[in-house]
């Protein structure tokens, strides 16, 4: 448009114009009303159209998508409180999916961390609420696994309250797993799990972790490819998710943007910031753990090792 402001990325020398962005956000159609408002016509036609082709692809169970190169999951755990007030509002401003994995384990600590209203906000904004267990117990035991269904249900029970369906997908706590604790999540119905990058690189090893490629990995267990600390850097971010093509996703783990309580994990806001423009502006894919369902048939799943090991080797302060 002429006479616009340009603006020129940090990140790829890149120049912008206001209206050019508000188009490409534009272009991807919202999929979700705020709590349950019809904003426009022209939204509720997007989303019936969106439902139907969800629910012929469900029915006919062939309409599995090849891998775009460049796709992103993005997961964001402990029910962070900036996750409602800066990540949410930044990523819908890109139209990017995300699901944000929650937990009751630090909810009493109200100034850092969101209550069950402020998740349903995150819903309703359009993100997945996945399952990261009521208590943050470690699940990798035969008797922890004994008490995960309970742990599963407190967290759908909660949800329910506030009108957020029952998460479809799960991070395994403190990245500990096991395989009777997978059998559970497998009954309870959960298509997609997300483990960290261990055992194959330590806790607190930059990596970066292995790409979920769905003819490697069982869908209960995928990898994470990159497990966010506090020293990463726009280079680091670059190399983690620049391998994501030839089929294969690269699955990132966030906590709170920053992290006060869980300084480990902490990330500045402005790398956060340079982080998502980088995915804006380089056309990734960036969705949610759910809608690895267009890409995946979570049951048809190759034998992994994984399936059958057991993991607990990481700080127990975590
Ligand atoms: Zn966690």
């Amino acid at each position: 448009m002429r006479g616009e402001t340009e603006w020129r990325s940090r990140l790829t020398g890149k120049r912008w114009t206001r209206s050019a962005v508000v188009d490409k956000i534009q272009a991807k159609p919202p999929l979700k009303f705020d709590r349950g408002i019809l904003v426009s016509n022209r939204v509720v036609r997007i989303a019936s159209f969106s439902i139907a082709c969800w629910c012929s692809f469900q029915a006919s169970g062939q309409s599995i998508q090849p891998i775009p190169d460049k796709t992103v999951v993005l997961t964001f755990d402990d029910s962070v409180k900036n996750h409602r007030t800066f990540v949410a509002p930044l990523l819908q401003k890109y139209g990017f999916g995300a699901t944000f994995y929650v937990t009751h384990a630090w909810m009493k600590d109200t100034e850092h961390f969101m209550n069950w209203e402020e998740i349903q906000q995150l819903e309703a904004m359009g993100f997945e609420i996945g399952n990261h267990t009521w208590s943050h117990d470690l699940f990798h035991t035969p008797e922890a696994a004994s008490r995960l269904p309970r742990d599963l249900e407190r967290i759908d029970e909660a949800l329910e309250k506030v009108g957020v369906p029952k998460p479809i997908t799960f991070a395994w706590p403190a990245n500990r797993f096991g395989p009777e604790s997978r059998e559970v999540l497998r009954k309870h119905g959960i298509l997609f799990g997300r483990r960290g990058m261990q055992p194959e690189f330590d806790y607190q090893n930059l990596g970066p972790g292995n790409l979920y490629d769905p003819k490697v990995h069982d869908p209960l267990l995928i990898p994470t490819a990159g497990d966010v600390y506090p020293n990463w850097t726009v280079d680091h971010f670059q190399r983690v998710v620049d391998r994501a093509k030839d089929e294969k996703i690269a699955v990132l783990m966030f906590h709170g943007v920053p992290d006060v309580v869980h300084p480990w994990v902490t990330l500045d806001p402005d790398k956060f910031r340079d982080f998502m423009a980088y995915l804006f502006e380089e056309h990734f894919n960036v969705i949610a753990m759910r809608d690895l369902q267009r890409y995946v048939d979570p049951t048809s799943f190759p034998e992994d090792p994984m399936a059958k090991a057991r993991y607990n080797d990481v700080p127990l302060d975590r």
